[in-house]
Protein backbone atom coordinates (compact mmCIF):
# COMPACT_ATOMS: atom_id res chain seq x y z
CA UNK A 1 0.00 0.00 0.00
CA UNK A 2 1.65 3.69 -1.23
CA UNK A 3 2.19 5.40 2.26
CA UNK A 4 0.81 8.56 2.55
CA UNK A 5 1.72 11.30 5.44
CA UNK A 6 -0.91 12.13 7.40
CA UNK A 7 -0.96 15.69 6.39
CA UNK A 8 -1.94 14.71 3.22
CA UNK A 9 -4.54 12.20 4.06
CA UNK A 10 -5.94 14.09 6.44
CA UNK A 11 -5.99 17.51 3.82
CA UNK A 12 -9.78 18.65 4.19
CA UNK A 13 -11.82 17.83 1.42
CA UNK A 14 -14.81 20.32 1.71
CA UNK A 15 -15.49 23.63 3.61
CA UNK A 16 -17.08 21.69 5.98
CA UNK A 17 -14.09 19.59 7.02
CA UNK A 18 -12.01 22.56 8.07
CA UNK A 19 -11.00 23.04 10.91
CA UNK A 20 -10.97 27.30 12.27
CA UNK A 21 -10.90 29.74 9.56
CA UNK A 22 -14.52 30.21 10.09
CA UNK A 23 -14.65 34.04 8.78
CA UNK A 24 -12.79 32.85 5.37
CA UNK A 25 -14.90 29.62 5.12
CA UNK A 26 -18.43 31.59 5.39
CA UNK A 27 -17.19 33.87 2.72
CA UNK A 28 -16.10 31.84 0.46
CA UNK A 29 -18.85 29.52 0.62
CA UNK A 30 -21.28 32.27 0.50
CA UNK A 31 -19.64 33.44 -3.07
CA UNK A 32 -20.23 30.24 -4.52
CA UNK A 33 -23.76 29.51 -3.32
CA UNK A 34 -24.62 33.25 -4.38
CA UNK A 35 -21.97 32.84 -7.64
CA UNK A 36 -20.43 35.88 -6.71
CA UNK A 37 -17.07 34.86 -7.74
CA UNK A 38 -14.12 37.12 -7.63
CA UNK A 39 -10.99 36.66 -10.09
CA UNK A 40 -8.73 37.52 -7.53
CA UNK A 41 -7.81 36.17 -4.09
CA UNK A 42 -4.77 36.53 -1.20
CA UNK A 43 -4.56 33.73 1.22
CA UNK A 44 -2.31 34.72 3.75
CA UNK A 45 -0.61 33.71 6.75
CA UNK A 46 2.16 31.21 8.30
CA UNK A 47 2.61 27.88 7.41
CA UNK A 48 0.27 25.18 7.94
CA UNK A 49 -2.93 27.02 8.28
CA UNK A 50 -4.66 25.13 5.57
CA UNK A 51 -4.18 27.78 3.18
CA UNK A 52 -3.14 25.68 0.29
CA UNK A 53 -6.15 22.74 1.39
CA UNK A 54 -8.47 26.24 1.05
CA UNK A 55 -7.41 26.82 -2.15
CA UNK A 56 -8.39 23.64 -3.50
CA UNK A 57 -11.61 22.93 -2.31
CA UNK A 58 -12.33 26.55 -3.72
CA UNK A 59 -10.92 25.24 -6.93
CA UNK A 60 -12.79 22.67 -7.20
CA UNK A 61 -16.09 24.23 -5.83
CA UNK A 62 -16.26 27.01 -8.46
CA UNK A 63 -16.39 23.96 -11.44
CA UNK A 64 -18.08 21.46 -9.52
CA UNK A 65 -21.11 20.54 -11.58
CA UNK A 66 -23.41 19.15 -8.30
CA UNK A 67 -21.95 21.76 -5.49
CA UNK A 68 -23.56 20.90 -1.74
CA UNK A 69 -24.40 23.85 0.14
CA UNK A 70 -21.25 25.40 -1.14
CA UNK A 71 -19.00 22.45 -0.75
CA UNK A 72 -17.45 20.94 -4.09
CA UNK A 73 -19.03 17.64 -4.51
CA UNK A 74 -16.08 15.91 -4.91
CA UNK A 75 -17.58 13.20 -7.24
CA UNK A 76 -18.38 14.74 -10.34
CA UNK A 77 -16.40 14.62 -13.11
CA UNK A 78 -14.80 17.69 -12.55
CA UNK A 79 -14.29 17.48 -9.29
CA UNK A 80 -12.59 14.19 -9.63
CA UNK A 81 -10.43 15.52 -12.57
CA UNK A 82 -9.18 18.60 -11.03
CA UNK A 83 -6.22 17.00 -9.26
CA UNK A 84 -4.91 16.13 -12.72
CA UNK A 85 -4.23 20.24 -13.80
CA UNK A 86 -6.07 20.75 -16.46
CA UNK A 87 -8.53 23.54 -14.90
CA UNK A 88 -6.65 23.61 -11.67
CA UNK A 89 -3.05 24.76 -11.86
CA UNK A 90 -0.80 25.04 -8.91
CA UNK A 91 2.78 27.17 -9.27
CA UNK A 92 4.89 27.25 -6.11
CA UNK A 93 6.85 30.79 -6.67
CA UNK A 94 9.32 29.85 -4.55
CA UNK A 95 10.54 27.25 -7.48
CA UNK A 96 9.22 29.00 -10.32
CA UNK A 97 10.03 32.72 -9.48
CA UNK A 98 10.74 33.41 -13.20
CA UNK A 99 9.25 36.13 -15.31
CA UNK A 100 8.70 33.41 -17.79
CA UNK A 101 6.12 30.94 -15.66
CA UNK A 102 4.14 34.39 -15.21
CA UNK A 103 3.99 35.11 -19.17
CA UNK A 104 3.77 31.38 -19.63
CA UNK A 105 0.46 32.30 -17.34
CA UNK A 106 -0.38 35.34 -19.26
CA UNK A 107 -0.31 33.23 -22.85
CA UNK A 108 -2.42 30.41 -21.37
CA UNK A 109 -4.78 32.37 -19.74
CA UNK A 110 -6.61 33.83 -22.84
CA UNK A 111 -8.52 30.20 -23.71
CA UNK A 112 -11.41 29.16 -22.61
CA UNK A 113 -10.97 25.98 -20.20
CA UNK A 114 -11.63 22.59 -22.00
CA UNK A 115 -13.89 21.75 -19.20
CA UNK A 116 -15.43 23.21 -16.51
CA UNK A 117 -15.93 27.18 -16.25
CA UNK A 118 -13.02 28.41 -14.62
CA UNK A 119 -8.65 27.78 -14.76
CA UNK A 120 -8.03 28.43 -11.66
CA UNK A 121 -3.84 29.20 -10.78
CA UNK A 122 -2.60 28.69 -7.23
CA UNK A 123 0.34 30.46 -7.19
CA UNK A 124 1.75 29.83 -3.71
CA UNK A 125 4.81 31.39 -2.19
CA UNK A 126 3.82 34.35 -4.51
CA UNK A 127 6.17 37.03 -2.11
CA UNK A 128 8.90 34.80 -3.96
CA UNK A 129 8.33 35.60 -7.34
CA UNK A 130 10.81 37.90 -8.51
CA UNK A 131 10.19 41.87 -9.64
CA UNK A 132 9.71 41.05 -12.85
CA UNK A 133 7.51 38.45 -12.47
CA UNK A 134 5.39 40.61 -10.08
CA UNK A 135 4.56 43.53 -12.85
CA UNK A 136 3.90 40.74 -15.44
CA UNK A 137 1.52 38.79 -13.02
CA UNK A 138 0.19 42.60 -12.34
CA UNK A 139 -0.47 42.59 -15.99
CA UNK A 140 -3.05 40.05 -15.60
CA UNK A 141 -4.37 40.68 -12.87
CA UNK A 142 -5.15 44.18 -13.96
CA UNK A 143 -7.51 42.66 -16.84
CA UNK A 144 -8.39 38.84 -15.62
CA UNK A 145 -10.54 36.93 -18.29
CA UNK A 146 -14.15 35.73 -17.39
CA UNK A 147 -12.99 32.36 -16.99
CA UNK A 148 -9.59 32.69 -15.00
CA UNK A 149 -9.22 33.06 -11.08
CA UNK A 150 -5.85 33.54 -9.31
CA UNK A 151 -5.36 32.22 -6.21
CA UNK A 152 -2.08 33.77 -4.57
CA UNK A 153 -0.73 32.67 -1.26
CA UNK A 154 1.99 33.74 1.18
CA UNK A 155 3.19 33.21 4.29
CA UNK A 156 4.71 37.28 3.91
CA UNK A 157 1.92 39.02 2.60
CA UNK A 158 3.74 42.56 3.79
CA UNK A 159 6.78 41.47 0.44
CA UNK A 160 3.72 41.30 -2.29
CA UNK A 161 3.49 44.24 -4.35
CA UNK A 162 0.56 47.04 -2.75
CA UNK A 163 -0.74 46.87 -6.71
CA UNK A 164 -0.97 43.48 -6.44
CA UNK A 165 -2.81 43.20 -2.57
CA UNK A 166 -4.94 46.39 -3.77
CA UNK A 167 -6.46 44.14 -6.74
CA UNK A 168 -7.20 40.89 -4.70
CA UNK A 169 -9.90 39.80 -2.20
CA UNK A 170 -7.71 39.32 0.89
CA UNK A 171 -8.34 36.83 3.20
CA UNK A 172 -6.17 36.41 6.65
CA UNK A 173 -5.69 33.11 8.19
CA UNK A 174 -5.20 32.76 11.47
CA UNK A 175 -3.04 30.23 13.82
CA UNK A 176 -5.08 27.02 15.19
CA UNK A 177 -5.12 27.44 18.86
CA UNK A 178 -3.22 24.64 20.51
CA UNK A 179 -6.80 23.11 21.28
CA UNK A 180 -8.25 23.25 18.03
CA UNK A 181 -4.44 21.09 17.22
CA UNK A 182 -5.19 18.57 19.96
CA UNK A 183 -9.00 17.65 18.89
CA UNK A 184 -8.14 17.28 15.66
CA UNK A 185 -4.72 15.36 16.69
CA UNK A 186 -7.00 13.38 18.49
CA UNK A 187 -9.88 12.59 16.11
CA UNK A 188 -6.85 11.83 13.67
CA UNK A 189 -5.31 8.89 16.38
CA UNK A 190 -8.74 7.27 16.81
CA UNK A 191 -9.26 7.06 12.92
CA UNK A 192 -5.75 5.76 12.36
CA UNK A 193 -5.30 3.71 15.51
CA UNK A 194 -2.70 5.04 16.97
CA UNK A 195 -2.58 4.81 20.46
CA UNK A 196 -1.45 8.23 22.23
CA UNK A 197 -1.67 9.62 25.74
CA UNK A 198 -3.71 13.38 26.05
CA UNK A 199 -0.47 14.91 28.06
CA UNK A 200 1.52 13.85 24.41
CA UNK A 201 -1.25 15.09 22.20
CA UNK A 202 -1.88 18.24 23.92
CA UNK A 203 2.90 18.98 24.04
CA UNK A 204 2.06 18.21 20.29
CA UNK A 205 0.13 20.83 19.91
CA UNK A 206 1.68 23.63 21.86
CA UNK A 207 4.91 22.29 19.99
CA UNK A 208 3.49 22.86 17.01
CA UNK A 209 2.76 26.56 17.41
CA UNK A 210 -0.28 26.93 15.60
CA UNK A 211 0.30 24.95 12.10
CA UNK A 212 -1.87 21.89 12.09
CA UNK A 213 0.59 20.55 9.46
CA UNK A 214 3.56 20.76 11.72
CA UNK A 215 1.66 18.94 14.43
CA UNK A 216 0.67 16.20 12.04
CA UNK A 217 4.43 15.73 11.10
CA UNK A 218 5.75 15.63 14.50
CA UNK A 219 2.81 13.12 15.29
CA UNK A 220 4.09 11.26 12.35
CA UNK A 221 7.69 11.26 13.33
CA UNK A 222 6.68 9.50 17.07
CA UNK A 223 4.53 7.35 14.95
CA UNK A 224 7.38 5.76 12.90
CA UNK A 225 10.04 6.09 15.99
CA UNK A 226 7.70 4.03 18.37
CA UNK A 227 5.81 1.83 15.83
CA UNK A 228 2.97 0.08 17.68
CA UNK A 229 3.99 1.97 20.92
CA UNK A 230 1.58 4.30 23.16
CA UNK A 231 2.81 7.79 22.68
CA UNK A 232 3.42 9.21 25.94
CA UNK A 233 4.51 12.21 26.68
CA UNK A 234 8.03 10.90 27.27
CA UNK A 235 8.56 9.94 24.03
CA UNK A 236 7.38 13.10 22.29
CA UNK A 237 10.03 14.94 24.42
CA UNK A 238 12.71 12.29 23.01
CA UNK A 239 11.60 13.10 19.59
CA UNK A 240 11.37 16.62 20.15
CA UNK A 241 14.82 16.65 22.27
CA UNK A 242 12.91 18.79 24.74
CA UNK A 243 13.01 17.71 28.32
CA UNK A 244 10.08 17.36 30.91
CA UNK A 245 8.20 20.46 32.25
CA UNK A 246 8.99 18.70 36.32
CA UNK A 247 12.96 18.97 34.97
CA UNK A 248 12.64 22.40 34.18
CA UNK A 249 10.75 23.23 37.13
CA UNK A 250 13.15 21.59 39.59
CA UNK A 251 16.19 23.39 37.40
CA UNK A 252 13.84 26.27 38.32
CA UNK A 253 13.84 25.63 41.60
CA UNK A 254 17.59 24.95 42.04
CA UNK A 255 18.29 28.38 40.47
CA UNK A 256 16.26 30.09 42.91
CA UNK A 257 17.52 29.09 45.50
CA UNK A 258 21.11 29.31 44.37
CA UNK A 259 21.94 25.62 45.13
CA UNK A 260 24.53 25.20 42.22
CA UNK A 261 25.48 21.52 42.91
CA UNK A 262 21.92 20.61 43.07
CA UNK A 263 21.42 22.94 39.49
CA UNK A 264 24.53 20.93 38.37
CA UNK A 265 23.43 17.77 39.23
CA UNK A 266 20.12 17.69 37.08
CA UNK A 267 21.85 19.23 33.96
CA UNK A 268 24.20 15.87 34.44
CA UNK A 269 21.39 13.61 34.55
CA UNK A 270 19.18 15.44 31.70
CA UNK A 271 22.45 14.60 29.39
CA UNK A 272 23.43 11.38 30.92
CA UNK A 273 19.66 10.38 28.97
CA UNK A 274 20.81 12.17 25.53
CA UNK A 275 19.12 15.20 25.32
CA UNK A 276 20.34 18.19 23.02
CA UNK A 277 22.18 20.67 25.38
CA UNK A 278 20.37 23.48 23.02
CA UNK A 279 16.94 22.37 22.85
CA UNK A 280 17.07 22.08 26.41
CA UNK A 281 18.24 25.47 26.78
CA UNK A 282 15.75 26.71 24.61
CA UNK A 283 13.19 24.32 26.76
CA UNK A 284 14.59 25.89 29.50
CA UNK A 285 13.66 29.85 28.46
CA UNK A 286 9.93 28.89 27.02
CA UNK A 287 9.23 27.35 31.04
CA UNK A 288 10.75 30.64 32.51
CA UNK A 289 8.49 32.94 30.22
CA UNK A 290 5.53 30.75 31.35
CA UNK A 291 6.38 31.21 34.65
CA UNK A 292 6.73 34.55 33.91
CA UNK A 293 3.45 34.99 32.11
CA UNK A 294 1.29 33.28 34.99
CA UNK A 295 3.03 35.23 36.98
CA UNK A 296 1.92 38.44 35.60
CA UNK A 297 -1.35 37.73 34.33
CA UNK A 298 -2.76 34.71 36.59
CA UNK A 299 -5.41 33.21 34.75
CA UNK A 300 -5.07 34.86 31.66
CA UNK A 301 -1.23 33.68 31.78
CA UNK A 302 -2.91 30.27 31.57
CA UNK A 303 -5.40 31.25 28.70
CA UNK A 304 -2.97 32.38 26.16
CA UNK A 305 -0.48 29.86 26.96
CA UNK A 306 -3.41 27.55 26.59
CA UNK A 307 -2.41 25.20 29.31
CA UNK A 308 -4.00 22.52 30.86
CA UNK A 309 -5.67 22.61 34.00
CA UNK A 310 -2.58 20.19 35.66
CA UNK A 311 -0.01 22.49 34.15
CA UNK A 312 -0.88 25.99 34.57
CA UNK A 313 -1.35 24.80 38.70
CA UNK A 314 2.15 23.68 38.84
CA UNK A 315 3.41 26.40 37.17
CA UNK A 316 1.64 29.09 39.05
CA UNK A 317 2.65 27.64 42.08
CA UNK A 318 6.06 27.72 40.96
CA UNK A 319 5.77 31.07 39.98
CA UNK A 320 4.46 32.29 43.65
CA UNK A 321 7.50 31.94 45.06
CA UNK A 322 9.67 33.35 42.37
CA UNK A 323 10.58 37.42 41.91
CA UNK A 324 9.72 38.75 38.74
CA UNK A 325 12.71 40.28 38.57
CA UNK A 326 14.76 37.09 38.89
CA UNK A 327 12.62 35.34 36.23
CA UNK A 328 13.38 38.35 34.34
CA UNK A 329 17.45 38.05 34.65
CA UNK A 330 17.22 34.51 34.00
CA UNK A 331 15.10 34.53 30.74
CA UNK A 332 17.63 37.24 29.80
CA UNK A 333 20.71 35.33 30.69
CA UNK A 334 19.63 32.48 29.20
CA UNK A 335 18.62 33.79 25.68
CA UNK A 336 21.67 35.62 25.90
CA UNK A 337 23.47 31.99 26.20
CA UNK A 338 21.71 30.73 23.77
CA UNK A 339 22.58 32.76 20.69
CA UNK A 340 26.31 32.29 21.96
CA UNK A 341 25.90 28.69 22.34
CA UNK A 342 25.08 28.71 18.49
CA UNK A 343 29.06 28.65 17.53
CA UNK A 344 30.16 26.96 20.10
CA UNK A 345 30.92 23.36 20.10
CA UNK A 346 31.26 23.00 24.20
CA UNK A 347 27.57 23.76 24.45
CA UNK A 348 27.41 22.37 28.03
CA UNK A 349 30.01 24.12 29.04
CA UNK A 350 28.90 27.25 28.36
CA UNK A 351 25.38 26.20 29.82
CA UNK A 352 26.97 24.62 33.62
CA UNK A 353 29.26 27.58 33.42
CA UNK A 354 26.18 29.88 32.67
CA UNK A 355 23.91 28.14 35.45
CA UNK A 356 26.73 28.62 38.35
CA UNK A 357 26.67 32.20 37.53
CA UNK A 358 22.87 32.13 37.70
CA UNK A 359 23.40 30.64 41.22
CA UNK A 360 26.50 32.91 41.94
CA UNK A 361 23.74 35.52 41.57
CA UNK A 362 23.83 38.66 44.10
CA UNK A 363 24.85 35.87 46.85
CA UNK A 364 28.21 35.85 48.33
CA UNK A 365 27.73 32.13 49.71
CA UNK A 366 30.35 31.15 46.77
CA UNK A 367 33.09 28.71 46.57
CA UNK A 368 35.92 30.58 45.67
CA UNK A 369 37.94 27.83 44.59
CA UNK A 370 34.81 26.57 42.16
CA UNK A 371 34.42 30.49 41.29
CA UNK A 372 38.57 30.65 40.40
CA UNK A 373 38.22 27.50 37.96
CA UNK A 374 34.82 28.90 36.03
CA UNK A 375 36.53 32.06 35.35
CA UNK A 376 39.52 30.08 34.32
CA UNK A 377 37.64 27.60 31.73
CA UNK A 378 35.36 30.94 30.54
CA UNK A 379 38.97 32.18 29.76
CA UNK A 380 39.90 29.43 27.96
CA UNK A 381 36.96 28.69 25.95
CA UNK A 382 37.36 32.32 25.05
CA UNK A 383 40.60 32.24 23.74
CA UNK A 384 39.62 28.11 22.14
CA UNK A 385 42.81 26.74 23.84
CA UNK A 386 42.16 24.13 25.70
CA UNK A 387 45.78 21.78 26.90
CA UNK A 388 46.17 18.74 28.36
CA UNK A 389 47.98 19.13 31.62
CA UNK A 390 50.73 16.24 31.47
CA UNK A 391 49.95 15.19 35.30
CA UNK A 392 46.90 13.31 36.38
CA UNK A 393 45.53 13.76 40.06
CA UNK A 394 42.77 11.88 39.12
CA UNK A 395 43.10 9.95 42.58
CA UNK A 396 41.90 13.06 44.54
CA UNK A 397 38.45 13.07 43.56
CA UNK A 398 35.79 15.93 45.17
CA UNK A 399 33.14 14.61 47.50
CA UNK A 400 30.32 16.83 45.39
CA UNK A 401 31.90 15.35 41.95
CA UNK A 402 30.92 12.23 42.32
CA UNK A 403 29.66 10.26 39.64
CA UNK A 404 27.87 6.73 39.73
CA UNK A 405 31.09 4.90 37.90
CA UNK A 406 34.89 5.64 39.04
CA UNK A 407 36.14 8.18 36.59
CA UNK A 408 37.92 6.74 33.60
CA UNK A 409 41.70 8.31 34.08
CA UNK A 410 43.49 10.29 32.01
CA UNK A 411 45.46 7.84 30.07
CA UNK A 412 41.96 6.20 28.98
CA UNK A 413 40.82 9.56 27.32
CA UNK A 414 41.77 10.23 23.80
CA UNK A 415 43.58 12.40 22.80
CA UNK A 416 41.96 16.18 23.76
CA UNK A 417 41.46 17.65 20.43
CA UNK A 418 41.84 21.45 19.87
CA UNK A 419 37.79 22.48 20.71
CA UNK A 420 36.40 23.17 16.65
CA UNK A 421 36.07 26.66 16.19
CA UNK A 422 33.70 27.63 13.33
CA UNK A 423 35.91 29.38 10.54
CA UNK A 424 33.78 32.12 9.47
CA UNK A 425 36.59 33.44 7.38
CA UNK A 426 34.00 35.99 5.89
CA UNK A 427 32.58 35.22 2.13
CA UNK A 428 28.71 34.12 1.59
CA UNK A 429 29.76 31.10 4.17
CA UNK A 430 31.08 32.96 6.56
CA UNK A 431 28.46 35.57 6.72
CA UNK A 432 25.26 32.73 6.65
CA UNK A 433 27.49 31.40 9.70
CA UNK A 434 27.90 34.62 11.53
CA UNK A 435 23.64 35.14 11.39
CA UNK A 436 22.90 31.50 11.68
CA UNK A 437 21.34 32.39 14.76
CA UNK A 438 18.90 34.81 14.43
CA UNK A 439 18.68 32.88 10.64
CA UNK A 440 17.20 29.57 12.19
CA UNK A 441 14.98 31.51 14.73
CA UNK A 442 13.41 32.49 11.71
CA UNK A 443 13.40 29.78 9.89
CA UNK A 444 11.68 27.70 12.85
CA UNK A 445 9.39 30.72 13.20
CA UNK A 446 7.86 30.08 10.16
CA UNK A 447 7.85 25.85 9.87
CA UNK A 448 8.13 24.51 13.26
CA UNK A 449 9.03 21.23 12.42
CA UNK A 450 12.50 22.40 11.58
CA UNK A 451 13.25 22.84 14.98
CA UNK A 452 15.31 20.20 14.02
CA UNK A 453 17.47 22.57 13.05
CA UNK A 454 19.01 23.32 16.46
CA UNK A 455 20.16 19.53 16.69
CA UNK A 456 22.33 20.19 13.50
CA UNK A 457 25.56 21.53 13.37
CA UNK A 458 26.63 24.05 10.79
CA UNK A 459 30.11 24.28 9.07
CA UNK A 460 31.75 25.61 6.19
CA UNK A 461 31.74 23.55 2.91
CA UNK A 462 34.75 22.62 0.48
CA UNK A 463 33.37 25.52 -1.71
CA UNK A 464 33.65 29.84 -0.48
CA UNK A 465 29.37 29.42 -1.52
CA UNK A 466 28.60 26.27 0.49
CA UNK A 467 26.79 25.58 4.01
CA UNK A 468 27.12 21.69 5.53
CA UNK A 469 24.12 21.18 8.10
CA UNK A 470 25.39 18.20 9.91
CA UNK A 471 23.86 15.69 12.01
CA UNK A 472 24.40 12.09 13.03
CA UNK A 473 20.57 11.57 12.63
CA UNK A 474 19.58 10.58 9.92
CA UNK A 475 15.94 11.28 9.83
CA UNK A 476 17.31 14.76 10.29
CA UNK A 477 19.02 14.64 6.90
CA UNK A 478 16.06 13.13 5.52
CA UNK A 479 13.60 15.97 6.24
CA UNK A 480 15.55 18.77 4.72
CA UNK A 481 16.74 16.53 1.49
CA UNK A 482 12.91 15.40 1.34
CA UNK A 483 10.66 17.05 -0.86
CA UNK A 484 12.96 18.10 -2.98
CA UNK A 485 14.70 19.67 -1.20
CA UNK A 486 11.99 22.30 -0.31
CA UNK A 487 13.44 22.87 3.09
CA UNK A 488 17.08 23.36 2.50
CA UNK A 489 15.80 26.13 -0.83
CA UNK A 490 13.71 27.39 2.17
CA UNK A 491 16.88 27.92 4.52
CA UNK A 492 18.97 29.11 1.54
CA UNK A 493 16.11 31.96 1.01
CA UNK A 494 15.82 32.90 4.31
CA UNK A 495 19.78 33.19 4.88
CA UNK A 496 19.62 35.52 1.84
CA UNK A 497 16.96 37.59 2.93
CA UNK A 498 18.77 37.58 6.45
CA UNK A 499 22.08 38.92 4.71
CA UNK A 500 21.90 39.23 1.21
CA UNK A 501 24.63 35.90 0.89
CA UNK A 502 23.88 33.81 -2.00
CA UNK A 503 24.84 29.87 -0.71
CA UNK A 504 23.91 26.28 -1.53
CA UNK A 505 23.24 24.70 1.65
CA UNK A 506 23.67 20.62 1.90
CA UNK A 507 22.58 18.32 4.29
CA UNK A 508 24.89 15.53 5.79
CA UNK A 509 25.05 12.88 7.82
CA UNK A 510 27.96 13.50 9.85
CA UNK A 511 31.25 11.47 9.07
CA UNK A 512 32.18 9.25 12.15
CA UNK A 513 35.70 10.81 13.18
CA UNK A 514 38.26 8.29 13.15
CA UNK A 515 39.47 9.91 16.64
CA UNK A 516 36.40 9.91 19.28
CA UNK A 517 35.71 13.37 20.11
CA UNK A 518 36.96 13.84 23.49
CA UNK A 519 33.35 14.23 25.42
CA UNK A 520 33.71 18.20 27.06
CA UNK A 521 31.48 17.03 29.47
CA UNK A 522 34.12 14.44 31.05
CA UNK A 523 36.46 16.99 31.03
CA UNK A 524 34.22 19.64 32.78
CA UNK A 525 32.89 16.77 35.35
CA UNK A 526 37.18 16.56 35.92
CA UNK A 527 37.81 20.00 35.58
CA UNK A 528 39.25 20.44 39.45
CA UNK A 529 41.50 18.20 39.01
CA UNK A 530 42.17 16.25 35.55
CA UNK A 531 42.47 19.14 33.02
CA UNK A 532 44.52 22.09 33.47
CA UNK A 533 44.25 24.75 31.26
CA UNK A 534 47.91 26.34 30.67
CA UNK A 535 48.96 28.96 28.20
ZN1 LIG B 1 -18.17 18.06 -8.03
Amino acid sequence: MAYMALYRKWRSQTFDEIVGQEAVVTALRNQIIHDRIGHAYLFCGTRGTGKTSMAKIFARAVNCLHPVNGNPCNECELCRESESGFNLIEIDAASNNGVDNIREIRDEVRYTPAKGRFRVYIIDEVHMLSAGAFNALLKTLEEPPEHVIFILATTEPHKVLPTIVSRCQRYDFKRFTAGQIFDHLKEVCEAEGIRATDDALRYIARAADGGMRDSLSILEQCVSFYVNEEIDLNKVQEILGTAGAEEYARLTDALAARRAPDALRLIGDIFMAGRDVSAFTTGLISHLRSLLLMKAMGRDGAAILELGEEEAAALSQQADHLPAEQLTWFIESLTDLESRMKYSSEKRVLLEVEIIRLCRGASETTDEALLARIAAVEKRLDEGVFVQKEQSKAADPKPNAQKAAPPPSLEDLPKIRQPKMIMTSGGAAGRAIEAWAAIKKKIISQERGLYTLNLMEIAPGADPDQIILSSDTEFYIKQLEDDHGRRLRLIERAIEDETGAKVRVLARKKSVDPTPDVDMDDIVGRIHMDVEFTD
